[in-house]
């Protein structure tokens, strides 16, 4: 699959007014190029960032934000004030704002020229002000952003833009996403099921069905030499169990598995899908359980969800655009066993076939074992083990009024082998340890499938959370359990009133 930063642009509008005269309007506008420029020039953001001039009145404001809303390149904003701005002037064009907010609270001038400072000086460099109004009416129209404050030239200042960046790039993307079904959730399952409409309205995504019956001659279809030039790659870049080489007794099965990735893949391009689920109670005219090819295409950037789970389906694609480009990889995991072993408590993360091969440091291995579960029969799976290395668990729940985002950050740790266990998996102890971390998810009501990454930062999530104005559990080294629950109580009151409020 495809993906470019390039395809997208953050807009950057001054806020100023004309009270100081032209000159100062003329060196707001040459200030605010010069940053765009140097915030471009930095290398450390991966999204252009464009300037779209500055704004002396309501009517400017409405305009460029009527635009933004208007232009899909533009994936967000940035506000600075650079002289006052009386916050009047933001209402009806913030009003009408429907895409991320990030308001930077810097100043074009480093340090105070204590020698040379005048009143010409002060009437220009007024953020130290002029950013307060306008942060106040931000909170007073209860308008969701990110505010991020440092010098602009500074790395970490643009480190926490580049991180919105990324945000809003994964924010834009679920705005067209569409999520596959093959069949429903797995039966009586609570936590992965939810509220398909509230998902559309509030995140973005469209999650439709699709009857295993339609995929099965897209799999039917893919001709003998297709399998064998896959089959030649799949052979260039793992290993193979000895039963499943060319010639072996099992190898067909890794034949049909090809079959499998190379259909479902034309399936997902002909549908628009970003992401799909599957079940392994729904395989009828399919050969075995699509896990390898799960696994495949979760590596090129397709999401991914086991047993129709479609809000984590979206959550592993949304993770795979925001952390593009940066070391670590990403699968969506589930809780599977746990290891009690005092301060190294640690739970076991596997599936049955369908963990992406990003996360391994070590080269797969093509196996082929029978799966009693459901219809999914004999399939072929890649098996390794995650390498160590810190790294984030996400989720998101319905709550029923509300999606709650869990995020709960853990340490992949080495595990033991597993010979007899022929699955792909990490083991991690979760932050700040098994017994609050395991303890505080579930009081949060998080699944057991999650969406792992080793490149997705908590402060993306905590982004992702404001702009989806969702709900935000953070486990992390901080958490203990007395707060996490008063959290949690809190939280109830506040979502109860917020829609009153807005
Ligand atoms: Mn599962």
């Amino acid at each position: 699959m495809e993906f470019k930063f390039d395809n997208y642009e953050v807009w950057f509008i001054t806020g100023a007014q004309l009270l100081y005269g032209g000159d100062a309007v003329v060196a707001v506008d040459a200030h605010s190029n010069e940053m765009v420029k140097g915030l471009n020039d930095s290398g450390n953001l991966p999204v252009k960032v464009v300037y779209k001039g500055t704004a002396n009145s309501s009517a400017e404001i409405s305009e460029i934000m009527r635009a933004a809303n208007g232009d899909p390149k533009c994936i967000g904003m940035i506000t600075w004030m650079h002289t006052f701005s009386p916050a009047k002037m933001w209402i009806h064009g913030l009003m009408d704002f429907k895409k991320p907010l990030l308001h930077l609270h810097t100043q074009y001038n480093e340090k105070i020229p204590w020698s040379d400072i005048d009143m010409d000086f002060m009437n220009l460099n007024q953020s130290a002000h002029g950013d307060r109004e306008f942060g106040h009416i931000t909170s007073r129209l209860r308008k969701p952003r990110k505010v991020v404050v440092g010098y602009w030239k500074d790395k970490s200042t643009q480190e926490k833009i580049s991180t919105w960046m990324r945000v809003c790039t994964g924010w834009a993307d679920a705005q067209d996403m569409l999520i596959i079904r093959f069949g429903d959730n797995m039966n009586n399952v609570a936590v992965t099921d939810g509220d398909k409409v509230e998902a559309e309205i509030r995140l973005g995504y469209h999650v439709d069905n699709a009857p295993i019956a339609t995929l099965v001659p897209y799999v039917n279809a893919v001709t003998e030499a297709e399998i064998d030039a896959l089959v030649a790659e799949y052979e260039k870049v793992y290993d193979f169990a000895a039963d499943c080489k060319k010639g072996a007794k099992k190898h067909q099965f890794v034949r049909d598995a090809a079959a499998q990735e190379i259909g479902l893949r034309r399936f997902l391009e002909d549908k628009g899908a970003k992401g799909f689920t599957t079940s392994f109670n729904e395989l009828e005219g399919m050969k075995q359980l699509m896990g390898f090819a799960s696994q495949r295409l979760m590596t090129e950037g397709y999401g991914f969800g086991a047993e129709g789970d479609w809000k984590t389906a979206a959550l592993v694609r949304t993770m795979w655009v925001m952390g593009q480009g940066l070391p670590g990889g990403q699968s969506f995991l589930e809780d599977y066993t746990l290891n009690f072993d005092g301060e190294n408590s640690s739970i076991l993360q596997a599936h049955m076939l369908e963990i992406n091969p990003d996360i391994t440091g070590v080269k797969p291995r093509v196996e082929v074992h029978f799966l009693g579960i459901g219809d999914s029969k004999t399939c072929a799976r890649l098996v390794f083990q995650a390498h160590s290395g810190k790294g984030i668990a996400t989720t998101i729940v319905d709550m029923g009024n509300r999606f709650r985002m869990v995020v709960n950050e853990v340490e992949v740790i080495d595990p033991q082998p597993l010979p007899k266990l022929p699955v792909a998996c990490a083991l991690w102890k979760p932050m700040p340890n098994f017994e609050i971390g395991a303890g505080a998810w579930i009081l949060a009501g998080g699944t057991h499938h999650s969406s792992f990454s080793f490149a997705v930062t908590t402060e993306m999530m905590e982004d992702y959370a404001e702009i989806a104005d969702i709900e935000m559990l953070i486990i992390d080294k901080d958490t203990n359990i007395r707060q996490f629950k008063q959290n949690l109580r809190n939280n109830e009151v506040y979502y109860m009133l917020n829609k009153a409020l807005r």
